[in-house]
């Protein structure tokens, strides 16, 4: 198991500092956020540390998506709410201020603060093509 001694998710994880589990799976658990976006916001945590969900093994990653359906119906179900985001935040830029991957899920609101959505950019002339280009030549590997 994979553990960073001055992770505070993963101090959460073993227990060492306390936290308001809602579930807890061999691979995964998910707390209550201390500080929601609204209230009902939990995260789901894998148990190994891995920075990013880029970082993430697929097999680990498809735990962690397979846990939420139900965890989105449970939170929505028991705050009452109107829908729900589900959200990775990964590097600091993005937002991310705890360095071990984490998935949102924040209930919402038709009249909750969050400020939503995010601005739009535009694609001009073969710009989003260019882009698809580059995206699929990443996946697909480095070129010999
Ligand atoms: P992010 O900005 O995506 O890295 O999200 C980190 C989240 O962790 C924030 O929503 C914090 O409120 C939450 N958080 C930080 N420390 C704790 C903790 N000890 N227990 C529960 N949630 C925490
Ligand atoms: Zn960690």
């Amino acid at each position: 198991m994979s553990r960073d001694p001055h992770c505070i998710f993963c101090k959460i994880v073993h227990g060492d500092i306390p936290s308001v589990s809602v579930l807890e799976t061999d691979q995964a658990i998910a707390i209550m956020d201390v500080n929601p976006v609204v209230k009902g916001h939990i995260l789901i945590i894998p148990r190994d540390h891995h920075s990013q969900v880029r970082d993430l093994p697929e097999e680990l990653a498809a735990h962690l998506g397979s846990l939420v359906p139900r965890l989105t119906r449970a939170v929505v179900a028991a705050v009452g709410a109107e829908g729900s985001n589900l959200i990775i935040n990964s590097g600091q830029v993005a937002g991310q201020t705890v360095d071990h991957c984490h998935w949102h899920i924040i209930p919402r609101f038709s009249d909750d603060p969050v400020d939503w959505p995010w601005p739009h950019e535009e694609y001009s002339g073969d710009e989003k093509a260019q882009m698809a280009f580059r995206i699929t030549r990443e996946l697909n590997g480095p070129a010999d």
